[in-house]
């Protein structure tokens, strides 16, 4: 149990879910009771927002909308600079709750609070570079440009695997584009999300700004859903399954509101015969097995040529025998449990409907008791060989099972990876130019992520990320996603003393 980070936190048993900066609203709910995946601890309980306490916070967004938005854009930057100061200060005590909340080795916590950092960086800098274009007019003394303003109040619905980074992303770019966030973390995980919401809360109270500029909303699915039918939301930033993406988008776009979707993924890499296999394995091995196969972005299938089929079994067989699996907050393990039992048997299912449909497995994993932990939820990975035409080679099993298929023609390898309904990450392996370029052409990859000689996961915060097909569509973080968090107005000026009209259109009167 992590008790000084509880305290360090000042985590009570009982928590409020509902806060609008650092108030917190009163919700008469059940509690959600809050177990760590490492050890079964209870760490804390947690009181869910009902729609009172929802109501109320609404308001107060609405209030405080009027108010960031007329803060010019590098001001609100300046926030958002204190934030990642504050989050560089907390790096520590905040990955090791992530770690224990959530499960993830406490290297990548650490990493998931850098990628925090990182965005803030990026959006104090965005916050001087909010440009439009600039057009000429075909009318004559006329000026044509385009400006982008604030949507208002921005709804962020974010997955348990990544906690904090998802919301982060979201937040820190939509308050430099003037707009207030109304944030709904995952129920799996509500004390990372309810100390970030302390920690920027302080901030905005030292500089005496509204404090429903952040506001931290507690539940499952149906508090999400008053986000998605609610018209003042302007824009739903979601993530998570494919399955929630599509509820959330008919919702939004019944009441016409805007929705920014990051769901599901099944990412492939391809191993070419002209691969470095020194740098494959170890992608595959972190790809496949890191936050023990629960990313977006997890190695899910490995298309593999058959001449080099052998050896990667041989090389992954060898490097799976390494693997460390126990207390992630041990720096030394390289897996440490998924989130909860539910997830474990999900895992055992799933292996259990590979072997029906044919699967052979080179290395079988499972449950698994980790002495001193054991009511954790660990599990050990899996490696099967597959059919590219089984049917669960077209699901996200969200849990350390990685297929390998075999394949002799690069366009084949493509048409697999492409041939299924997600299109978030993908990679091929090869140290020729002419199999890199084919598959980074249009006839390549049909995902948001295409990558030569990485893994499929581990994306920076400097291009956009998201995913197409059933991975939704949506596109945040860095380049130009800062687009989807304003509304653009395209702008025409005429400072002549006469009305030309457009396409040379007379209409005298
Ligand atoms: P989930 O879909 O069960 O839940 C995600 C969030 O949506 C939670 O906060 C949940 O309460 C909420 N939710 C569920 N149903 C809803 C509904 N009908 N309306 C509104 N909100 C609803 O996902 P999860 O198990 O927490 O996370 C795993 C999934 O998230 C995987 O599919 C993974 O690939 C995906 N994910 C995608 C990305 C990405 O960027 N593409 C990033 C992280 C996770």
């Amino acid at each position: 149990m992590l008790q000084d980070v509880l305290d360090h936190f000042q985590i009570e048993e009982l928590n409020e879910g509902s806060w609008i900066g650092s108030d917190s609203v009163q919700s008469s709910t059940s509690l959600i009771e809050v177990y760590s995946p490492v050890d079964g601890s209870q760490m804390a309980s947690i009181k869910p927002t009902d729609k009172k306490a929802y109501q109320t916070i609404v308001e107060e967004l609405k209030k405080a909308s009027e108010v960031w938005r007329n803060i010019p854009a590098p001001k609100r930057g300046e926030i958002v600079r204190l934030f990642g100061e504050k989050l560089r200060k907390e790096k520590n005590h905040l990955g090791k709750l992530i770690s224990y909340e959530m499960g993830k080795s406490i290297q990548e916590a650490y990493g998931e609070v850098q990628e925090m950092i990182d965005i803030c960086d990026f959006a104090v800098g965005l916050s001087r570079q909010l440009y439009g274009l600039t057009m000429h007019s075909e009318r004559p003394m006329h000026r044509m440009y385009e400006q982008w303003h604030p949507l208002g109040v921005i709804g962020i619905i974010s997955a348990f695997n990544f906690p904090t980074a998802v919301w982060s992303w979201n937040s820190t770019i939509a308050w430099v584009c003037g707009n207030v966030c109304i944030w709904k973390g995952s129920e799996k995980t509500p004390l990372t999300a309810l100390v970030c919401q302390k920690l920027i809360a302080s901030i905005l109270q030292e500089r005496g700004l509204p404090q429903a500029i952040s506001c931290l909303i507690t539940g499952g699915k149906e508090v999400g859903e008053w986000l998605s039918l609610d018209k003042d939301i302007a824009l739903v930033s979601a993530t998570g399954s494919s399955r929630m993406g599509k509820a959330v988008k008919l919702n939004v776009a019944q009441r016409f509101g805007k929705s920014l979707l990051e769901l599901g993924g099944n990412n492939a890499m391809i191993i070419t015969p002209n691969a470095d296999l020194g740098i494959a394995i170890p992608a595959t091995y972190f790809g496949a097995i890191g936050t023990s196969g629960q990313r977006c972005t997890s190695t899910r299938r490995l298309i593999v040529h058959q001449s080099v089929l052998d050896s990667v079994i041989d090389k992954l067989k060898s490097a799976y025998a390494q693997v460390k699996i126990g207390n992630p907050l041990d720096a030394n393990n390289h897996m440490g449990p998924l989130i909860d039992n539910e997830a474990v048997q999900n895992y055992m299912a799933g292996i259990e409907a590979c072997k029906k449909q044919g699967g052979t497995f080179i290395v079988e994993g499972g449950m698994l008791q980790v002495p001193g932990f054991e009511k954790g939820s660990y599990v050990s990975p899996s490696i099967a060989l597959v059919n590219a035409d089984m049917a669960i080679v077209q699901d996200e099993l969200f849990a350390p099972l990685l297929y390998i298929i075999a394949y002799n023609e690069l366009k084949e390898a493509i048409e697999i990876q492409n041939n299924v309904p997600q299109g978030l990450s993908s990679t091929i392996m090869t140290t020729n130019m002419r199999e890199a370029e084919y598959f980074l052409s249009h006839c390549g990859s049909d995902c948001g992520i295409a990558n030569v000689n990485i893994g499929t996961s581990g994306a920076e915060i400097g291009g956009a990320f998201g995913g197409e097909k059933e991975t939704g569509g949506g596109r945040e973080s860095g380049s130009d996603a800062w687009k989807n968090y304003m509304r653009r107005q395209t702008v025409t000026i005429n400072y002549s003393a006469d009305l030309p009209l457009s396409q040379g259109i007379q209409f005298k009167v």
